[in-house]
């Protein structure tokens, strides 16, 4: 099969031909249709996140049919086609985290296209445990983009309660599915983009965004809540500014650089600032049900797999409108 494979950290991926994995008893095998090229991908290539598998096969954002199953799958038939997220193993009843709901920080997880070799490329293997059936109204590049900026930012919506005026930072994937169901919900969105991104910011307004502007700019009344979806640590003073006494500040990315210091009052009258990482299956289960009765629409850059490095330039360089996603087959 063909892969595109990391070899080190800041290299370009290189095109490789290897063989089709095995399923193992608890995993599945899967024919990629689609991946989804997430930032976190970038930060893995990039080296930002260290320790990957490598070589490795990247992407977290998979849909596929699967062509296999291993003895114990007891859920899947071949030929359905599944999404694999992020979240590819957890302990199940080793750790504190997994034994109280909150298997997102289990101490024992593997994540796909980290630890685990993910979707770009034509076949890979999941255990069946983690991977989601997907409604067949989202056609497969569709459906893509809904398996991490959908569900890692369905955990960081949640985490705003009932936020009527929500605030996000960087305005990519996550931000054009989570505002959608923001407006279906009756919530307004104040979208902030990279100071001068004119065409983010009527990407946004389109959208249904009450307001959009630069990320150095207040916004023009308080916030109850906002989500940092930008890896741009400077966004955190920036939204702790920007939300009302009690609002809720949240971290959606996995990687941000330096926080600069800030005065405590912007902190003081109980605003929160939290991060939010990885996701539950519950997480997934609830927005994959929500997705389509809202319905979200998935606004996608195609790239054929072989071009996965022009994407992900593409996204690095914040050229992409919505999600990247790379067409397997
Ligand atoms: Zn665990
Ligand atoms: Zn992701």
């Amino acid at each position: 099969m063909r892969a595109m494979i990391l070899e080190a950290p800041r290299q370009p991926l290189r095109l490789a031909e290897l063989p089709v994995p095995k399923p193992n008893p608890e995993q599945v095998l899967i024919r990629v249709h689609a991946c989804a090229v997430c930032r976190t991908d970038l930060h893995i290539v990039d080296g930002e996140l260290t320790h990957p598998k490598l070589p490795l096969i990247p992407g977290h954002q998979i849909v596929g049919t699967i062509e296999a199953v291993g003895e114990s799958v007891d859920k899947f038939n071949i030929g359905q086609r599944v999404g694999v997220p992020w979240l590819g193993y957890t302990c199940g009843d080793r750790c504190r985290y997994c034994l109280s709901g909150r298997e997102n920080l289990c101490d024992y997880a593997e994540f796909t296209g980290y630890n685990l070799d993910g979707g770009y490329a034509e076949y890979t293997v999941a255990d069946y445990r983690f991977c989601f059936p997907l409604d067949p109204s989202f056609p497969d590049l569709q459906a893509a983009p809904l398996l991490c900026g959908g569900l890692i930012g369905y955990r960081a919506y949640r985490m705003t309660d009932d936020a009527e005026k929500l605030g996000f930072y960087g305005f990519g994937s996550a931000a054009h599915m989570l505002i959608q169901l923001a407006r279906y919900q009756g919530r307004q969105v104040f979208a902030f983009t990279r100071s001068g991104d004119v065409e983010g910011q009527e990407f946004a307004r389109k959208l249904g965004a009450t307001w959009a502007g630069d990320s150095d700019k207040l916004p023009p009344e308080p916030l109850d809540a906002a989500i940092i979806f930008a890896p741009t640590g400077k966004l955190v003073p920036a939204a702790l500014r920007a939300v009302a006494k009690g609002g809720v500040v949240v971290c959606a990315g996995i990687h941000m650089s330096d926080i600069p210091s800030f005065p405590y009052d912007i902190l003081w009258e109980e605003r929160v600032l939290r991060s939010v990482a990885n996701l539950t299956r519950q997480d997934g289960q609830e927005f994959l049900t929500l997705a389509p009765k809202v319905p979200i629409r998935t606004e996608v850059n195609p790239f054929p797999l072989t071009q996965a490095n022009e994407a992900l330039n593409a996204l690095r360089s914040g050229k992409i409108t919505g999600t990247a996603v790379l067409v397997v087959d």
